[in-house]
């Protein structure tokens, strides 16, 4: 294994070197965490639930009711009425026909590709998708192409050039993950009904976060099951909880049901999850204050951070990177903030683009203004 130790050195000295933190609190934005008190900047808890007393109420009586595992995949025994409630609640919130449950995000994504689409047909992706959409086309038998960020020229070049194709398959983040911004959804409905092509957005960063109910950026832009015929968004981020849904017609989940891999060879994740996730659904859609909250904290982020001549990027959600370039200096900086008591993370390469590495800020509605003011101090002397 000496190849091993060499490549592991040479990732250290690239600045690429990958370490994990001890929490050892629950996740909220004053955390305990390797062994030090940090005002945290850096979850997807987008809303402040993931420790929500309400929604560990509901986990905690459906553990006393169906118990910890679920004990097997969905399409054996494992399929428990709550889980097919949460179904239910899923598909009303999102204006869907049905939703289908899987355990993580990066697993609904693999199942989206391995049930749609095979060797007749063409995956199209924004350069800027999440990691787990790229792995979901790599591992289709599709054709896989990209298109730069948000150019809807160029991918209606792509899909032109690809008419013959059996299926066309669009995938973009919702909201892209590293960097904040929003994906041109109208447009790209558009592009997807007018091409014949089938569209999937990925909701992970806007569920729960964007619209007027909290159900995501199709809500916020009006787009309908038409408009977006398949619907991806995570349970774990500003849920609060864990797991993921695709959304979408009958035909589309059935068809998944039957034939999605990382549906079907997989143990259902356990059983209360799905009544946390129900629980955390009622209170985003009744306490809009947290929506409203979160987005002055983010303008108030905004124009303190202009102050200061940090570079922002052109993003208007919970998401709001700072790009540093330099692997070393990102990690470094980062590093001085913790030393502060401020938790940030350093991205780095190839989670984003070579000298790009970045803090990847991220706000919630459990931060105060004065959380603001902490962070903008300590960006402001590194
Ligand atoms: C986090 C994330 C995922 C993966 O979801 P998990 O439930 O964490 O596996 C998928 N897509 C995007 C855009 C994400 O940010």
């Amino acid at each position: 294994m000496k190849d091993l130790r060499e490549a592991l050195e040479r990732r250290k000295q690239e600045g690429l070197y990958r370490r994990r933190l001890i929490a050892q609190s629950a996740q909220a934005v004053h955390n305990f965490i390797d062994g030090k008190h940090v005002l945290s900047f850096c979850s997807n808890d987008y809303l402040g639930l993931a420790n929500h007393p309400q929604i560990k109420q509901a986990f905690v009586e459906a553990t006393d009711k169906y118990g910890v595992g679920s004990g097997s995949a969905h399409l054996v025994n494992g399929h428990s009425q709550l889980h097919h409630d949460c179904e239910l609640s899923l598909a009303e919130f999102t204006g869907r026909d049905r939703a289908l449950l899987f355990s993580t995000g990066y697993m609904a994504n693999l199942a989206i590709t391995s049930a749609l689409v095979g060797r007749k047909d063409v995956i199209f992706q924004d350069k800027l998708n999440h990691a787990s959409l790229i792995d979901a086309a790599k591992l289709s038998d599709a054709k896989f192409l990209r298109y730069q960020h948000n150019d809807l020229a160029q991918l209606k070049w792509l899909l032109d050039q690809h008419s013959t194709a059996r299926r066309r398959l669009i995938m973009a983040d919702a909201v892209f993950s590293m960097d904040g911004d929003k994906a041109a959804a109208k447009n790209l409905s558009l592009l997807g009904r007018q091409s014949n092509s089938w569209l999937m957005l990925d909701d992970a960063h806007g569920f729960g976060v964007l619209g007027e109910n909290g159900a995501g950026l199709c809500e916020e832009a009006g787009l309908t099951q038409q408009d977006v015929p398949i619907l991806m968004a995570t349970l774990g981020k500003a849920v609060g909880v864990s797991g993921a849904f695709v959304a979408g017609s009958e035909e589309l989940i059935e068809t998944m049901i039957q034939s999605s891999r990382s549906y079907i060879y997989t143990t259902a994740s356990p059983p209360a999850t799905s009544a946390a996730v129900m629980q955390s659904i009622k209170i985003i859609q009744q306490e809009s204050w947290r929506r409203e909250k979160l987005f002055e904290l983010i303008n108030y982020f905004k124009k303190q951070a202009a102050l200061l001549d940090c570079e922002l990027m052109p993003s208007d959600t919970a998401i709001q990177p700072i790009v540093i370039g330099d692997n070393h200096k990102a990690l470094d900086m980062a590093l001085k903030l913790f030393e502060q008591g401020i938790h940030v993370t350093a991205i780095r390469p190839p989670t984003v683009a070579e000298n790009t590495a970045r803090l990847r800020i991220t706000l919630s509605a459990e931060h105060e203004k004065q959380d603001v003011d902490l962070l903008i101090k300590a960006l402001s002397v590194l």
